[in-house]
């Protein structure tokens, strides 16, 4: 059977883009289809304006240390406002590159929405087309707590369009984005409570790193309370027996041009309901007004409607389409990849995916994609690299050394500031492979993709102590420590 392309691609994030220009490269006739803006949920709505958002909301305490390094700086609070504007322009850029770099592939690109009509067939809007293959890399999106007025809180995706810095906001969630945001908008100059439900943040981080983080947040000001989640919600003002609201000027509605936005952007799930001050009652009987609630517990896979379980995809318990080690579905026409499969949910992973299934697929080089020791960052501050085993994990395995030190980094000890970063190594006794590393510092995420590639290429501690410190720095710690600071 002759089809129209050799391969169609659902979705134009990371993943998606990746795959459809690397296999456009093999001469495949490919095509791909997005129902909103090219870059996906990294460039558009994730990783990069959050990125942002963290430079931006660094500048308080470097105005801060220069002032103790002698240098005379004011400054004049912060202009969302101007750096708001500077972000989307940034992003209309992206977006563009995106489009470019698939138009130089020769990629087809459909704007709209497209679903599955068989295992070969894609709509997009009226319009039918076949494809040999199909990859649908749709992302995910943010979820809100299945409770009454959940939809009065805000998800990550509205906050890059907010109108107004808000003055107080509660954040939901003790992952990535609750964590990252609070220290965002902390540095912004909101006042920021964040309820985590379990006994410390990051579940499935290394114990001794969360803990310092912690430490780190709630001294740098943020209101952290674990062991607490919210129970009620509801417009301040209204008559649920709670405090009225004290100050209703921040209210975050949305500009008319991001309004629209908005209201044309199927990836938000944000009504056009007023988002004012909203009153709360969490499980510590504590009752408050928030100008904002930050919903950032969880992300679900973007697989409804669009017609998967009818061409006889298999969908998971999380909503996720199930694929094997090569990606591919329980059809065998469509492979799936990123956020949608529930796998490892980061931008260079779908990346990855996308590369291994191209090989697979259009390069008769069977591939599987690689899940083993990634290295990741939380974009806190301090930020916290990690790759490998936790401690925790590690301990249940086998034998283990852990060293592992913390103190006073120079730069942040000469302002004046009490802040301690932590550098731990995890060490087999056996193998005396560093089988995990968890760094929280400043930078910790530039530092991870370093100490990454040791570990990943298998590195014992004797290799980590031969390599030369680097003097001074935070991470010569990693090759200069001696003696284990305990044994499990
Ligand atoms: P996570 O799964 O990391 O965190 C969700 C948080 O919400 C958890 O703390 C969870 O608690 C909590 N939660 C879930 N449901 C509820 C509920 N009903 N009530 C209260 N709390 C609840 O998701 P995120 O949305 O933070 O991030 C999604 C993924 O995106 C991450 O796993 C990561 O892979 C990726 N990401 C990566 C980033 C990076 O690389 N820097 C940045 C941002 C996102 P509990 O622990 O108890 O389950």
């Amino acid at each position: 059977m002759a089809f129209d392309y050799d391969l169609f691609v659902i979705g134009g994030g990371s993943g998606g883009v990746r795959a459809a220009r690397v296999a456009a490269a093999t001469g495949a006739k490919v095509a791909l289809a997005e129902e909103y803006r090219m870059g996906g949920t990294c460039v558009i709505r994730g990783c990069v304006p959050k990125k942002l958002m963290v430079y931006a909301s660094g500048y308080p305490d470097i105005f801060d240390d220069a002032r103790e390094y002698g240098w005379d700086v004011s400054h004049n609070g912060f202009d969302w406002g101007h750096f708001r504007t500077r972000l989307h322009s940034e992003l209309d850029r992206l977006e563009e590159v995106y489009r470019d770099l698939l138009n130089g592939s020769e990629v087809e690109i459909f704007d709209g929405r497209a679903t599955l009509d068989d295992p070969h067939t894609v709509r997009i809007n009226d319009k039918t087309v076949t494809a040999k293959h199909i990859l649908v890399a749709t992302g995910g999106h943010p979820v809100r707590p299945d409770m009454p007025n959940a939809d009065l809180g805000i998800v990550s995706n509205d906050i890059f369009l907010m109108e107004k810095m808000p003055k107080s906001v509660l954040i939901i969630g003790g992952g990535y984005i609750a964590c990252e945001f609070a220290c965002i908008l902390h540095g912004l100059g909101v006042e920021v409570t964040q309820y985590y439900r379990g006994a410390q943040i990051l579940r499935g981080f290394d114990d001794e790193a969360r803990g310092l983080l912690a430490d780190a947040m709630t001294q740098r000001g943020i209101n952290l309370h674990v062991g607490t989640n919210i129970v009620e919600m509801a417009p301040a003002g209204e008559d649920h027996g709670g405090p009225t609201p004290t100050d209703s000027d921040a209210a975050m509605g949305a500009s008319a041009k991001h309004a629209q936005d908005i209201a044309s952007n199927p990836k938000s799930d944000t009504d056009k309901k007023a988002k004012g001050p909203i009153w709360v009652k969490s499980t510590n009987g504590n009752e408050q007004v928030f100008d904002h609630v930050l919903f950032a517990t969880g992300r679900a896979p973007n697989t409804d409607g669009i017609g998967l379980t009818e061409a006889g995809v298999e969908i998971g318990r999380r909503g996720e389409i199930v694929v094997d080690d090569y990606s591919q579905t329980s059809v065998p026409s469509i492979y799936a990849i990123g956020d949608v499969t529930n796998r490892v949910q980061l931008t260079p992973v779908a990346i990855r995916e996308g590369m291994a299934f191209v090989e697979t697929v259009f390069k008769g080089n069977p591939t599987k994609p690689d899940h083993d020791l990634i290295p990741s960052a939380v974009f806190t501050q301090p930020e916290l690299g990690t790759i490998g085993l936790t401690e925790e994990e590690a301990r249940d395995q086998e034998p283990i050394e852990v060293y592992c030190t913390s103190f006073r980094p120079m730069q942040q000890a000469f302002a004046g500031k009490s802040g301690r970063v932590l550098m731990k190594l995890i060490v087999s006794k056996e193998s005396r492979k560093v089988l995990g590393c968890h760094i929280v510092a400043d930078h910790a995420g530039e530092m991870i993709q370093l100490a990454g590639i040791a570990v990943k290429m298998g590195a014992t501690k004797e290799d980590f102590d031969r390599t030369v410190a680097v003097h001074p720095t935070m991470a010569e710690e990693l090759v200069t420590m001696k003696e284990p600071m305990r044994t499990a």
